[in-house]
């Protein structure tokens, strides 16, 4: 699944191409795949400018003008596109966009089909289902707002940095590589961090996800940003999809675990389990 890194790389691709753009029409093969209010009609969005392509977690948030937004989340294997309209459509791609006056479209094309674009007009888009409650952006946090987010916070450390409602945008991939560099085992109780720990754990996730955001994220499956290209940084993967292989610190073999149903990667020499941990 695309996490912060690849969604940020894509929103970086299509902010300079979609700002500005006026929307001339949206065409959907899978309606299944757009989440509307019943009374909401696609076509208000036909006409329309786009103000602005943000992200907010592993979302992608477009805001047209008169408060009309598409947020689109890939899931598993959803990518969001820029072509030409005369590049022939395939039977995975469920929804394009087209734009007045341009030869180029955005497409959306998920083989999976667990993604989805979500329709609205409100005055504050972050209120909706889909992004209420959501934990905040991780590059956005002070050492003290981090810290504070453990208040009350129970479970294994590598499950609450998956939860999106303690952290926005954080997936398998990041998890596993920044509990590497801060040398915390993957099944440390979150209550027991010390503040240290904390400190190195802050400072693991900014320094992995800025240079993830700066290698244009991991092309692991295949990832690609809206112009086709591959990310870099799964070249420096330390721990992620690397088990059984030697930790490039130390030489120990890199050991798995499955921990609530995914697969964590972990040096059990550089991650040294300290005090109790959480069991399976
Ligand atoms: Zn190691």
């Amino acid at each position: 699944m695309p996490e912060l890194p690849e969604v940020e790389t894509i929103v970086a691709g299509l902010r300079p191409k979609l700002t500005g753009l006026v929307i001339q029409d949206i065409r959907v093969f899978l309606p299944s795949l757009v989440r509307k209010d019943r009374n909401f009609r696609l076509q208000r969005i036909h006409g329309k400018r786009i103000d602005s392509v943000r992200r907010r977690g592993k979302m992608i948030l477009v805001e047209c003008q008169d408060r009309l937004y598409l947020i689109f989340h890939l899931k598993m294997t959803g990518r969001l596109f820029w072509t030409p309209r005369q590049t022939p459509l395939d039977k995975h791609t469920h929804l394009v966009v087209s734009f007045r006056g341009r030869a180029d479209e955005i497409r959306f094309r998920d083989v999976r089909k667990f993604g989805y674009l979500r329709c609205l007009e409100a005055s504050d888009p972050l209120e909706c289902p889909e992004l209420h409650g959501l934990g905040p952006e991780p590059l956005d946090l002070d050492l003290e707002s981090f810290s504070r987010l453990f208040q009350g916070r129970k479970g294994r450390l590598k499950s609450l940095l998956l939860n999106q409602t303690f952290l926005a945008g954080i997936g398998n991939i990041y998890a596993d590589e920044m509990l590497f560099e801060a040398g915390l085992h993957p099944l440390t109780p979150a209550v027991s961090l010390t503040r240290k720990q904390k400190e190195k754990l802050w400072t693991a996730m900014r320094h992995v996800l800025r240079r993830a955001i700066a290698a244009g994220g991991s092309s692991i499956r295949d990832f690609q940003d809206a112009d086709g290209a591959q990310g870099l940084f799964q070249q420096e993967h330390r721990v992620y999809g690397r088990a059984s292989l030697a930790c490039p610190r130390c030489g120990t073999k890199i050991r798995s675990l499955k921990i609530g149903g995914r697969t964590s990667s972990f040096c059990p020499h550089c991650q040294r389990k300290r005090g109790r941990l959480l069991t399976l």
